[in-house]
């Protein structure tokens, strides 16, 4: 059996869905048993046949799709009921624009944030959600009666956004809560059963074997946001895994990708928070400036396609047009290519399997365009090969490698150590470690306070 089948993975969400907990009532009445379980079935066969399961399977027909929707239940025109986790950042905003921008496909069920309570408020009164949740008690005390819109509920504290996440009422999931902090929600979602929209990529990185399995034991789905990683998923449609040799990731270079060595040693947090190409979080945009992002990202997608590390390669690519390519045994090489606009994956992991009209901006194929590609330079991105090491290795190195580049990224913002030393203490951090080749989610987490205590001390030597 080949990718190439035309099976719809509606039927698949349906089946997972249904099996791993309640589905509201209606639903329930509308949804025919037969094709949950022969869908069910099905899935499992092809998930061990491919042996990529909790990624939401690229090969999809829409058409098909279309059907097999209105076989389930009819439900076709009822709006995915979707938590935005992280909504006020740029992604969570970039999320409502999409929602905003596609009528009838998208709910707002809940939007989460940690403590910047007046946009979230702002957020809920454009789009009127069911909850609102702020994660830190503090900023959520500070919010006034009468604050929140009619129908709208306020929850708090990071084990109500866990409960809130795993509620029948929720179809989708965007998990776009920056860094390690992002990881429990994220579980919380593939623990029900849910379809994620995965943005933190730090989940894959600190604990992706863990959430895989997670995953394809609840019958949860991931489909990547990060731009690579979805260039990459809809590359994946037009081959078997059997046929894959190689997956390529694009880099922009960041900022400082024509500078020296020597002067990068004196770069500035203000210079590094300028990104040329994209609009991100301060977290994002600095590892983006020391590719310590393309480092995550390899891990990312060493755990998310199932590839070995050796099979995964980066390639600097200035304009952030080609958002990565997957090369097959024939030699082909599959690229995606859009304009740099981040609600074009979200649209993307948000309507999978089908694809709609939407907000994204589209190409000027009347004026000329050049595309640059050119390997990374080690000696002065130290950062990939770290990424590299980490995803050969797998175990903790994930962990500890994005705790340590965390602590070491804040220290940096805030005057503590230089642009140059968060590779380097990176690198010391990740070595001395003790490593562990099967760790448990408590194991990861002993070791990212670890790496965090590390980052620290060095620093103040
Ligand atoms: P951001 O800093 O702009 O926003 C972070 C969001 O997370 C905010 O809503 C904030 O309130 C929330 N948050 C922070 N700490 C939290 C906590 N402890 N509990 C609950 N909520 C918390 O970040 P971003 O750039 O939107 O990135 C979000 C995630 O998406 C990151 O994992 C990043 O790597 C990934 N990502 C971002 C982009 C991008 O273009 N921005 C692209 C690819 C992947
Ligand atoms: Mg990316």
């Amino acid at each position: 059996m080949s990718w190439e089948i035309p099976f719809n993975h509606a039927v698949e969400e349906e089946a997972a869905r249904n099996d791993s907990h309640p589905m509201p009532e209606k639903t329930q009445r509308q949804t025919h048993a037969k094709v949950e379980v022969s869908a069910l079935n099905f899935y499992t066969f092809t998930v061990i046949h491919r042996g990529l399961s909790p990624v939401a399977m690229p090969f999809t027909h829409r058409s098909a799709a279309a059907d097999v929707r209105a076989m389930v239940g009819g439900n076709a025109a009822e709006p995915l009921r979707v938590a935005v986790l992280g909504s006020t950042g740029s992604i969570g905003t970039s999320t409502l624009d999409v929602i905003a921008a596609c009528p009838g496909r998208f709910s707002p069920y809940l939007l989460a944030a940690h403590r910047s309570t007046r946009l979230l408020l702002e957020q809920a009164q454009a789009c009127r959600p069911r909850w609102v949740v702020v994660v830190d008690p503090v900023a959520a005390a500070e919010i006034g009666v009468g604050a929140l819109p009619e129908g709208t509920r306020l929850a708090v504290g990071p084990e109500a956004l866990d409960d809130l996440v795993q509620s029948p009422e929720v179809d989708r999931v965007v998990s776009a809560i920056v860094g390690a902090a992002g990881l429990r929600s994220t579980w919380a979602a593939l623990e029900a059963g849910k379809t994620v929209a995965l943005a933190n990529k730090e989940t894959l990185v600190m604990a992706g074997p863990l959430a895989m399995r997670l995953a394809e034991q609840t019958g949860g789905r991931i489909v990547p946001v990060d731009s690579e990683h979805s260039a990459i998923h809809q590359a994946l449609r037009t081959g078997t895994a059997a046929e894959v040799t190689r997956i390529v990731l694009t880099a922009s270079g960041g900022p400082f990708r024509t500078r020296s060595r020597e002067t990068l040693v004196d770069v500035t947090p203000e210079e590094a928070l300028k990104h040329p190409t994209w609009s991100m979080g301060p977290k994002i945009t600095i590892d983006s400036a020391t590719m310590m992002n393309k480092a995550l990202e390899l891990i990312e997608a060493r755990w998310l396609f199932g590839l070995p590390a050796a099979k995964l390669a980066v390639l600097v690519h200035p304009q952030s047009i080609v958002h990565s390519m997957v090369e097959f045994v024939d030699g082909s090489v599959i690229a995606q290519l859009s304009p740099p606009d981040m609600r074009l994956p979200i649209q993307y992991a948000l309507s999978h399997p089908e694809r709609f009209d939407g907000p994204t901006r589209r190409f000027d194929f009347t004026q000329a365009m050049t595309l640059d590609f050119a390997p990374p330079d080690p000696d002065r991105f130290p950062a990939v090969r770290l990424g590299h090491e980490a995803a050969a290795r797998g175990g903790t190195a994930g962990a500890v490698l994005n705790a340590a580049n965390e602590e070491a990224v804040r220290g940096f913002l805030e005057g503590a150590i230089r642009f140059t030393d968060i590779a380097e203490v990176c690198a010391r951090v990740l070595d001395e470690h003790p490593f562990q080749p099967e760790p448990s989610l408590d194991d990861v987490r002993r070791l990212d306070a670890w790496a965090r205590q590390e980052v620290v001390k060095w620093a103040c030597v």
